[in-house]
């Protein structure tokens, strides 16, 4: 059974690996909703959408989010009324939104209508919101925004995290990320058992300040992955001090961390004892032994579904190998 801590595109990535490696029944993704944001009085959460269209290979394979043949007539309609355009929204991708919406306003949990709408795709893999509370990822602007003029900022303001990433093109720099309702929430029935019951625990290549970290920041979550360290494995999306997609490498520096596997391994040392690193970053084997961990080098560039099953196997390997030495040699798997 293999539980993974999950944000978006690059845990969807993974998981559609994993899933041709591994029983889809025996897998649990637990999943941020730090990004969920409700736009047009719909509830929409980006992550778990992701993955559910991923796994479901209804993904937009150019845009990486959101539906294969999608159109765009409702948002048209909404840009003649002068309403909110810049989250886009497929006419598809609204069904979902609409769904889900309806059902919490009967009173079904996140969780509920999660389990429904992954159901629907045939999938057989659990997937679980990390909380059923709203939990609101904020950041704080470092310089003024003049990006649109119509729309300026000072600096040190605090904006809403798709407010950053889609409206500002997450182009600004950031000085602070918080996760409101966090302290507050609750794990989802299921998050805090799925971690104490894995074999192995995996956290995703997935943003470690804005999509791992609001997993974290819910009560129980972390410390249940501390209790597990042993068999907890991360997966860097850093690669050769960059992120292959989005402003993770940024956010780092911004932030205060190294954009590195180093600075990952610091963020993750307390949590997963072994951690999955691209072959470029060999150099670096050492010095995330020195951190605590232990380096496994793998091909981690997802670009086809045949490499991200094979980064899932070594993976979930990996969390498997004897006693850990004290040699600083790395392992490394399909050179
Ligand atoms: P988002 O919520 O959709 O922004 O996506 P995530 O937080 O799940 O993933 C974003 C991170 O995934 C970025 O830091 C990328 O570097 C990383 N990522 C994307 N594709 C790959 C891949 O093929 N391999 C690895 N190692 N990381 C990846
Ligand atoms: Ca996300």
């Amino acid at each position: 059974v293999i539980t993974v801590i999950a944000g978006g595109v690059g845990a969807a990535r993974f998981l559609r690996g994993l899933m041709a490696v591994v029983d889809p029944g025996d897998i649990t993704a637990i999943v941020n909703v730090g990004d969920d944001v409700v736009l047009h009085g719909l509830h929409v959460s980006p992550d778990l959408d992701t993955v559910t269209y991923t796994l479901a290979g209804a993904i937009d394979p150019e845009r990486g989010w959101g539906l294969a043949e999608e159109s765009w007539q409702a948002m048209a309609m909404v840009r003649r009324y002068g309403g909110i355009d810049w989250f886009n929204l497929g006419d598809r991708d609204l069904g979902t939104h609409l769904y889900r919406t309806h059902r919490l306003g009967q009173g079904a949990t996140l969780a509920e209508v999660t389990a429904e709408i992954v159901r629907s795709w045939d999938l057989a893999l659990r997937v679980l919101p990390a909380s059923n509370d709203p939990i609101e990822t904020r950041v704080t602007l470092r310089d003024a925004d003049d990006i649109s003029q119509n729309d300026a900022l000072p600096a040190g303001t605090e904006i809403n995290f798709q407010e950053y990433f889609v409206k500002r093109h997450h182009a600004v720099p950031v000085s602070a990320v918080r996760f409101v309702g966090a302290e507050h929430s609750f794990p989802a029935p299921g998050v805090l058992e799925a971690i104490e019951s894995a074999d192995t625990v995996v956290i995703a290549p997935s943003n470690p300040l804005v999509s791992i970290a609001p997993v974290l920041a819910v009560p129980g979550v972390r410390e249940a992955i501390v209790a597990r360290r042993r068999n907890v494995v991360a997966v860097s999306p850093i690669i050769a001090g960059t992120a292959l997609k989005g402003p993770a490498d940024r956010m780092l520096t911004e932030l205060g961390h190294e954009a590195s596997v180093l600075g990952v391994a610091r963020l993750y040392r307390e949590l997963a004892a072994t951690l999955m690193v691209d072959h470029a970053d060999a150099a670096n084997a050492a010095g995330i032994h020195h951190e605590g961990m232990h380096p496994v080098l793998v091909r981690s560039i997802m670009s086809t579904p045949q490499r991200a099953a094979s980064l899932a196997l070594a993976t979930i390997s990996a969390a498997h190998r004897p006693e850990p030495t004290s040699a600083p040699h790395p392992t490394v798997t399909d050179r």
